[in-house]
């Protein structure tokens, strides 16, 4: 789970416990101090088993329901909705503007700054003073001349927090869509937009704890020096950039992963112990490199790549893999170049 996707389940589950918290507390407020009249119970009765239910469909939806699901997406951006109804129910039911409960307004506001950052939290302040001056107007009988320092002060709050928690969340976010790209600038070659040697390094590792069996192909341009002698090294360097994306586009992330191993050459991880299958996958690439053509229409030229193929059939370290697919790729290339050589492993 991405670690803002984290927090922002954390916070939901922390709504949950602060709505499980008002529950209670505000029934024993309104029934100790505020009940009056028979309409009074009724509303707020009813107030209270919507969110009862609310509060339970809620808990199943973080509960039970995946994070991206549209269900979890549904009811937790409702609640906020929900959660300023019933501010602006509660409050008229305990006071009005002088109620206790009023701080309630600045959880909505910073749940609203959750989801939509700043732009939400000015919309949810802007809702939340309409419900204040519609609560003044029925609840507390107008404006009175005595109470303007009281809402003059409690509208710049709910301005502050709404611009605070804003910004705050707007930050946030902006935090981590930075360190999306920087994760990601670590991780990729510039070149070729192929996962680089060091994310190659972490994924056999991490393959290998995971004892996952699989086949290593080591993989080199044929001749790749003449190309930059010739045609030079922009001409090279667009050569790499094409087989970068004809990898990306030739093996599924499902099947496995193709790294810039440095330089010309490049190694891929493949999710599997067949190898028809990885053959046919590794055919299949090479037919669409033989058709690519470089060069400027004077003057095309076409590449070919040799590759050196082993399974992981046995407790083999990255460290031998790498060697014996190494191995097999030089093989390749004193065999004639353009082909696939399989081993099974053997270091001697
Ligand atoms: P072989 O078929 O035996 O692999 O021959 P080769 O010419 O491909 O192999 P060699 O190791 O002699 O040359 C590799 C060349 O790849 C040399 C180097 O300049 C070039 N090269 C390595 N990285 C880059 C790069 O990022 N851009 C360009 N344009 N060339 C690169
Ligand atoms: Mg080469
Ligand atoms: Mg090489």
């Amino acid at each position: 789970m991405p670690v803002n996707r984290r927090s922002d389940h954390i916070l939901e589950i922390a709504y949950c416990c602060v709505r499980w918290f008002f529950v209670p507390t505000s029934t024993i407020l309104f029934m100790k101090y505020y009940h009056q009249t028979t309409l009074d119970l009724i509303v707020f009765m009813s107030l209270f088993v919507f969110a009862v239910i609310y509060m339970g469909i809620t808990e199943y939806a973080i509960h039970r329901s995946p994070i991206d699901s549209a269900f979890y997406r549904y009811t937790t951006r409702t609640g906020v909705l929900l959660d300023y109804v019933a501010f602006v129910v509660i409050i008229s039911l305990t006071g009005g503007t002088q109620s206790p409960l009023f701080p309630i307004a600045y959880l909505v506001i910073l749940h609203a700054s959750l989801y939509w950052s700043l732009v939400g939290a000015m919309v949810a302040t802007l809702m939340v003073i309409l419900g204040y001056i519609g609560v003044v107007i029925t609840v507390d009988g107008g404006f009175m001349l005595e109470d303007l320092p009281r809402h003059f002060f409690n509208f710049a709050f709910l301005i502050m927090i709404g611009v605070i928690g804003g910004i705050i969340v707007a930050r946030e976010r902006k935090h981590f869509v930075e360190k999306g790209i920087f994760e990601n600038l670590a991780k990729k070659d510039y070149l070729t937009g192929l996962y680089n040697h060091r994310s190659f390094q972490e994924e056999i590792k991490e393959t290998i704890a995971k004892q996952q069996h699989f086949t290593l192909v080591m993989a080199d341009i044929d001749y790749f020096k003449r190309i930059n002698d010739q045609y030079g090294h922009q001409a090279g360097d667009s050569v790499l950039r094409s087989i970068g994306s004809l990898f990306d586009s030739s093996i599924p992330s499902e099947h496995g992963s193709a790294f810039r191993y440095g330089g010309e050459e490049f190694v891929i991880i493949l999710y599997t112990l067949d190898r028809h299958f990885a053959s046919d996958l590794l055919h299949q690439f090479r037919e669409k490199l033989r058709a690519l053509e470089f060069g400027t229409e004077e003057d095309k030229f076409q590449i070919t790549m040799s590759f050196g193929a082993v399974v992981r059939d046995k407790e083999q370290s990255a460290t031998e893999l790498v060697a014996s697919a190494d191995a097999l790729l030089y093989e390749a290339k004193e065999q004639g170049r353009d082909r696939l050589v399989w081993g099974s492993y053997s270091l001697s």
